[in-house]
């Protein structure tokens, strides 16, 4: 069996023609979506991330803007600044690219942001409303990931998911949106007694490791959808230098029914469904007229 390629830049494409629509309309009563990025530090991936999201929004007509700190910025100015911005009405939504320099609450910075904004669903308020199954945001890698799965019409309800990876960003909020599509959910993590029992009886296999080329052909059973999260950079081999997922995607293609790529699978799905979001936040402000 050769896998389906499912095709996140084609799907982001298709997702982003429906926001810029949607973004001109409230354009014409006079809302323009606005999204400010925070970035604390100069750790260079998150360079990259910030200034992709930043580009993404102003080719979908959205406001846009970054702000910087250096990496020793006090926590207290920088909730000086989210202050400021939870009560500017031009921005529906704020962002803080992750991770937070030692000195940092993380969390303390995301309960900083008015919930309304947070349109990286990160928020304690948000997350209670995603388990509760009534999300206002849904983190937007776990979101990107329900959209593949949508587009292809691939049915959720009986099916065994297994997901890869605990964290907060990924992890657990994609569990909990597998297991409110009806999946039966197991979520495995560095503690998981035996890995490879649970990957090969999973239907749908997500793998949010962090480790290249983790997921192997025998992990996964014969038809299952494979869903590769990450995003690692080899340092050695032929390949050093490239990017490459968490899944040995020409070995799992033979054996998947589905399976996304790195890059071009949940890369820009991730940052497709941030401008959802933002968009979806000033829809939400222009209804209520703040
Ligand atoms: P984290 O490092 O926060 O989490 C990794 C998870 O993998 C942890 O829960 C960890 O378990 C688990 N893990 C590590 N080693 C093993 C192992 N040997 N067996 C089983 N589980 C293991 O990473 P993130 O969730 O933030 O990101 C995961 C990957 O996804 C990264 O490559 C990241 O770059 C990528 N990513 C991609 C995005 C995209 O847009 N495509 C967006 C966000 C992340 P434990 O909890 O026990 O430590």
């Amino acid at each position: 069996m050769t896998a389906i390629i499912l095709d996140g830049n084609a799907l982001a494409q298709k997702l982003r023609a429906d926001f810029r629509t949607r973004a001109e309309a409230l354009a014409a009563q006079g809302t323009r979506p606005g999204l400010v990025v925070i970035l604390v530090g100069e750790d260079a991936a998150s360079q990259v991330y910030v200034r992709n999201k930043v580009a993404a929004c102003e080719k979908a007509g959205f406001y846009s803007e970054k702000i910087s700190y250096p990496p020793d910025v006090s926590p207290a100015l920088v909730l000086a600044k989210i202050a400021e911005l939870n009560a500017d009405p031009k921005i529906h939504g704020i962002l803080v690219q992750l991770p937070l320099p030692a000195h940092f609450d993380s969390d303390a910075i995301l309960d900083a942001i008015a919930p309304e904004k947070d349109v990286d669903g990160f928020h304690a308020e948000n997350i209670g409303a995603l388990m509760q199954g009534k999300p206002r945001f849904i983190p937007c890698t776990p979101y990107g990931v329900m959209k593949f799965f949508e587009d292809a019409g691939i049915a959720l309800k009986g099916k065994e998911a297994v997901v890869i990876g605990r964290s907060n960003i990924v992890g657990k909020p994609m569990a909990m949106l597998l297991l409110h599509a009806g999946a039966t959910v197991t979520v495995c993590h560095s503690q998981t007694r035996d890995l490879l029992f649970h990957t090969q009886r999973a239907d749908i296999l997500v793998a949010a490791i962090g480790r290249p080329r983790f997921v192997t052909a025998a992990m996964v059973k014969p038809g299952a959808v494979v869903i590769d999260v990450g995003i690692n950079r080899l340092q050695a081999g032929p390949d050093a230098g490239k990017l490459c997922g968490d899944v040995d995607f020409d070995a799992v293609k033979e054996v998947a029914s589905a399976i996304t790529p790195v890059p071009g699978g949940v890369g820009p799905m991730t940052i497709t469904m941030l401008l959802g979001n933002t968009l979806e936040a000033a829809e939400r402000a222009a209804k209520r007229g703040t």
